[in-house]
């Protein structure tokens, strides 16, 4: 069932059986209507955001009251803290961030001169917890940029009708900002492949992708604000979002190698309180398809066999321990494997 927004901007008879309800519907005009079926008459206030059917335009829902994007949707970090030497592995990926989002923000001119335009955006993609997330917020830092984060399933079922809206003041801030990253995470949400199943179905997510392909045409590329995007399924994205000028840059995001691995877990153990001598090397040959996420839980588990066994210092064996309690049970929830059937 597809739901209008309005305003339900005056209650006749209030308190009684034939109370009414008078409701304005934006751009079309004012109706007098009744209750759907779902809705009791004790849910509705006057000045109240309604959802209201297409057909008779009943109410047949409440909706909170409109939504502050800079509150509710967002994370925004003025500096993340995170910078490249907490990225372990993600050699290549580094590289290419830097050559196509630090350079055109920290050296404009360099582009100026040679008369070419910088990308706009960048597409991150590949399994969750390889460092996507990681890696745009080191840029971020580098860059003194601002870190805007959105997460695109929450902007479509979160925020129902205002998606659009959210985009255009999400980019507004941006604008504000002397220099900003925009991340959208799991992006296939909004940015999944239109289709068409006859019943105008999608509209509303449909909306929401345009106003981000409008917004992005819209900014000069030589500007402050990068867009990152980032998804696990690359194979579903919307040809659209990926045209010249747009997210015309690609960055696959893999499994990290041993040496990767190894620096992985080396990152997550500095502030450790950890024995001295501990072979990294060998615990990262004994997770062969961790992610750099599924080495943080390791090491945090290995922490919490220490803390269970009373004590300051975590072991190797605590950490031995820890592979074959967190790896051994990934292997049958892990999300990897579905993912290396997309490619
Ligand atoms: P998702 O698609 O789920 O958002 P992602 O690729 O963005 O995944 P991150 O959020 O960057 O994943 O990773 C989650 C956490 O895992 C990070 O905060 C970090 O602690 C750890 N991690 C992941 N990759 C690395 C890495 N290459 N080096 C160090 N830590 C990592």
């Amino acid at each position: 069932l597809m739901l209008q927004v309005a305003r339900c901007t005056k209650i006749i008879n209030p308190n009684t059986d034939d109370a009414k309800y008078m409701i304005n519907v934006k751009q079309i005009a004012k109706f007098v209507v009744g209750l759907g079926d779902k809705v009791s008459p004790t849910d509705i206030e006057e000045g109240m955001r309604v959802g209201v059917d297409r057909n008779k335009y009943q109410i047949q829902i409440p909706l909170p009251p409109k939504i502050d994007p800079s509150v509710t949707m967002m994370t925004v970090e003025e500096k993340p803290d995170v910078t490249y030497n907490d990225v372990g592995g993600c050699k290549e990926q580094i590289e290419k961030m830097r050559e196509v989002v630090e350079l055109p923000m920290l050296h404009p001119e360099k582009f100026v001169k040679l008369g070419i335009d910088p990308p706009k955006g960048v597409l991150c993609y590949g399994p969750p917890g390889t460092g996507k997330t990681l890696l745009a917020r080191a840029v971020a830092n580098r860059t003194d940029a601002c870190f805007i984060r959105v997460i695109g399933s929450e902007l479509v079922q979160k925020y129902v009708g205002e998606g659009a809206r959210m985009v255009r003041e999400l980019f507004q801030m941006a604008r504000s900002k002397k220099a900003c990253i925009i991340f959208f995470d799991e992006v296939d949400a909004i940015g999944g492949a239109r289709f068409d199943d006859g019943a105008g179905g999608d509209n509303e997510v449909q909306r929401t992708m345009l106003e981000i392909v409008n917004q992005l045409d819209g900014f000069d590329a030589r500007g402050n604000i990068k867009v990152l995007m980032a998804t696990n399924r690359p194979d579903t994205l919307d040809p659209a979002l990926l045209r010249p000028g747009r997210l015309d840059r690609k960055v696959e995001f893999g499994l990290p190698d041993l040496e990767g691995r190894t620096q992985i877990f080396k990152i997550h153990t500095r502030t450790m309180n950890c024995e001295r001598d501990i072979r990294f090397e060998l615990l990262a040959r004994l997770c062969p398809n961790a992610t750099g996420a599924d080495i943080r839980s390791v090491c945090t588990e290995a922490g919490m066999y220490a803390i269970r066994a009373r004590r300051k210092t975590v072991t190797e064996k605590d950490f031995l321990d820890s592979v074959n309690k967190v790896i051994k049970g990934y292997q049958k929830f892990s999300a990897t494997p579905k993912y290396m059937v997309y490619n």
